[in-house]
């Protein structure tokens, strides 16, 4: 498929993951960004975050010459037929998205624009930004010059990119013309073989699928952690209410698992970015608001929930048994712990934490945090230890070594990961989400 030479720029979580994958595809991809240490890693064959699978597709298809890389922005461009665009989109401090880099790269393109191109964004972009992308590349090529803009969200999940990437639900194509939807769909070939739903539509329409997909999935998430809050209360028990509504094929059993709210570079920007879209039109978006109040609340309860069963923090030595906002990754951003942390710090803790990936980004986060080399050791003096992050090593740890070596034996987990009987009758003090005896103690428990 070497007459669809395929240009990524921006070689973040997306972008390596889809060069990776259009490579594996049999499709020629180089992958482009300004970010030279990036480039030079993955030129010695290093990838430069933590994304189970990763590495070895790049390597396959580096080998087998179908991915390439480079800082050469522009020659990656000009020698393409279609451009994806990958680059960030993260939140300004008003929450709308910063479109900086996507603005450039259009501009970019507008200059490197030889011949017919299919530019594809891929980015996460407010509904009307295929419209910006057109008029940029516009005023920058030369007159007559002949091109069409296309949306292709993605819908890939950090920790499982890859199997997403190559088994996705759906693959959603916005375009404004049939020779641009046929090239994307010859791009998409084995995945078209193969009976994924492609869904055809206008750009504004894609564009718009994405944010509303995420939207609806961060509010899946809002609404359980208000049930799980009233279960608590109630002396519910929130999974069994979450596995038989899950059970009803209308509603699924997915994303209804409760926790210290949603985080990562998507949900919360990409919510923020819809209220506001709705805003620009005059729409109050009720709902969406309303998921982002419950997220940031359910952080803070949290808060109060480590306090609640340390009887104050002030002093108090926390362990933490992971920081990442979800299983394998080492992606930091928007982790509700970085919120957790720092409250619990400016409330007098001292911060000790263990995450099998995410350390590394962490520590350019936190002040005064103390990192351990694994959770034995997190544990260790310990007045209270928290579940952070649900990481599959954390499941069937030695509890009672873990027991030990705390000062005082109190866990307060925000992943559910532990049967809290079990706790109990390890001699723990166990707190959870929205299951009985949870927030009682031991004694109560006991009862
Ligand atoms: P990222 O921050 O990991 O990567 C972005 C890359 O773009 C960086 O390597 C950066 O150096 C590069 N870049 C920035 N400006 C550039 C320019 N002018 N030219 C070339 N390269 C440039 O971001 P990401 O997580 O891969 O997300 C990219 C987009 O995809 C965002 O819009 C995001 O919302 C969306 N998205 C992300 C995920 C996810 O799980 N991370 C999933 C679906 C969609």
């Amino acid at each position: 498929m070497k007459h669809l030479q395929t240009a990524v720029i921006g070689t973040g979580y997306v972008g390596l993951v889809s060069g990776a994958c259009f490579a594996e595809f049999g499709v020629n991809v180089t992958c482009a960004d300004i970010d030279e240490e990036k480039i030079r890693q993955l030129e010695q064959g290093q990838i430069p975050f933590y994304e189970p699978g990763l590495s070895e597709k790049v390597r396959a298809n580096v080998a087998q010459g179908r991915l390439s890389f480079t800082t050469d922005v522009a020659a990656a461009i000009h020698d393409a037929l279609v451009v994806f665009i990958a680059v960030g989109t993260p939140a300004n401090r008003d929450g709308t998205p910063n479109l900086d880099a996507i603005e450039a790269v259009a501009r970019q393109i507008g200059r490197n624009l030889s011949d017919y191109k299919v530019i594809v964004t891929k980015s996460t972009v407010p509904p009307r930004t295929g419209e910006r992308v057109r008029s940029i590349i516009e005023a920058e090529a030369e007159e007559g010059a002949e091109f069409d803009v296309v949306s292709n969200p993605e819908f890939l999940r950090e920790g499982s990119a890859i199997e997403d990437f190559m088994r996705p639900d759906r693959i959603v194509i916005g375009a404004e013309s049939e020779r641009a939807v046929d090239i994307m769909k010859e791009l998409y070939r084995p995945l078209y073989l193969v009976e994924t739903p492609f869904i055809i539509t206008d750009v504004a329409t894609a564009e718009m699928i994405k944010y509303t997909s995420n939207a609806f999935l961060a509010t899946k998430i809002s609404f359980i952690n208000e049930i799980a809050n009233v279960c608590e209360r109630i002396g519910a028990d929130v999974h069994q209410v979450a596995r038989a509504m899950g059970l009803d094929g209308r509603i699924s059993p997915k994303f209804l698992h409760p926790g210290p709210g949603f985080g990562g570079s998507c949900f919360p920007k990409d919510v923020s970015a819809l209220v506001l879209a709705a805003e620009a039109v005059d729409y109050d978006f009720k709902i969406g608001k309303a998921v982002l109040e419950v997220n940031s609340r359910q952080r803070q309860l949290m808060v109060d929930k480590i306090a609640a069963a340390a009887g104050g923090v002030d002093g108090k030595e926390i362990a933490f048994f992971g920081l990442a906002f979800k299983p394998n990754t080492d992606d930091m951003r928007d982790s509700p712990t970085i919120d957790i942390i720092k409250k619990l710090q400016e409330a007098g803790a001292r911060i000790r934490a263990y995450d099998p990936a995410a350390m590394e980004n962490a520590r350019k986060i936190f002040d005064d945090v103390e990192y351990c080399s694994d959770a034995y050791e997190v544990a260790v003096g310990a007045e209270v230890l928290v579940v952070a992050t649900e990481w599959n090593e954390f499941r069937n740890l030695d509890l009672e070594q873990v027991r030990d070596s705390m000062r005082s034996p109190i866990v307060v987990d925000l992943r559910n990961i532990y049967d809290p009987k079990k706790m109990h009758e390890l001699g723990f003090t166990y707190d959870c989400i929205g299951r009985p005896q949870a927030g009682r103690g031991s004694e109560a428990a006991a009862g």
